[in-house]
């Protein structure tokens, strides 16, 4: 066992930066490359900081584990992150970090696309490095659970995308039924399962096309949207999907066949039952 004491003097010891550059070199040689290449929607001309620089802030802010971005500007904002920052993205020179508004309205304008990009091109990375292969299961199979969660919850409508759920209730003072609606946005990914970590490889919104649609969004189609993009990035990995029993259904079966994936669903009592075979 390791006391607490312990583990911080151990951690004094470790040079985080270090680390983090030494991981970067070896995985992701192309990193700054590819954050330099995303596509920039601002206009060019009041440009000041490039787009590698604010989205290399936003990985840091979340490898620090820090919860907002104002929280990330004031822990970074020192003379030695500024040139840590620097040395990540070898610009020596960088002697100010951009405000987290100008970060927000930079990540609002970005094409989503821009950055699944780079996302994908990590994951593909560290399959070729075949660090995880220990991991496969029957020594065959990556596991890829698909998961679903709410990012936000509002009382009022957000935008034109949202999926709306009514609730009935009695008003307690009247003894009136009522009704109420609220609007949320839910995400379902795709989660590469290594030991015990977990790694987001793609993402689909639950969202609806547009308000007045007849049927709203479901997850099960968002399910067919996700392992059809999956399919179609990942072609020919041998995938174990890890999935909800909400997904055991005939369709599913079918498509899992014809992608040559292998199956397991949770059941209820969380037992992991596999009904391949
Ligand atoms: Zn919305």
């Amino acid at each position: 066992m390791v006391t607490r004491k312990e583990k911080r003097e151990m951690e004094k010891e470790v040079n985080y930066l270090f680390e983090l550059l030494k991981t970067q070199n070896h995985f992701f040689k192309n990193l700054n490359k590819l954050l330099k290449d995303v596509d920039d929607p601002r206009h060019q001309s009041y440009i000041t900081y490039d787009t590698e620089v604010l989205l290399m802030m936003v990985i840091l802010k979340n490898a620090c584990n820090l919860k907002s971005m104002r929280e990330m500007t004031n822990e970074f904002n020192k003379e030695e992150c500024i040139k840590n920052l620097g040395k990540l993205l070898g610009n020596e020179d960088l002697e100010e970090l951009p405000h987290y508004d100008t970060i927000n309205d930079f990540l609002a304008r970005v094409n989503p696309a821009e950055l699944e990009r780079i996302r994908i091109d990590m994951i593909k990375k560290l399959f070729k490095k075949r660090c995880f292969d220990s991991y496969r299961i029957n020594g065959e199979y990556w596991g890829i659970a698909i998961d679903g969660t709410g990012i936000f919850t509002f009382d009022k409508k957000h935008c034109e995308h949202c999926l709306r759920r009514v609730y009935k209730y009695t008003d307690k003072e009247t003894g009136e039924e009522k009704t109420k609606t609220i609007y949320m946005h839910h995400v379902l990914e795709a989660k590469l399962i290594v030991g015990n970590m977990v790694l987001s490889v793609a993402s689909e919104f639950i969202e609806n096309e547009s308000e007045d649609v007849k049927k709203q969004d479901c997850e099960l189609n968002a399910f067919y949207r996700l392992t059809a993009r999956l399919k179609d990035t990942f072609k020919k990995l041998p995938i174990c999907l890890i999935a909800d029993s909400l997904y055991a259904c005939e369709n599913v079966l079918k498509q899992c066949k014809a992608n040559n994936w292998n199956y397991l669903f949770r059941f209820k009592e969380d037992r992991i039952k596999s009904i391949a075979d």
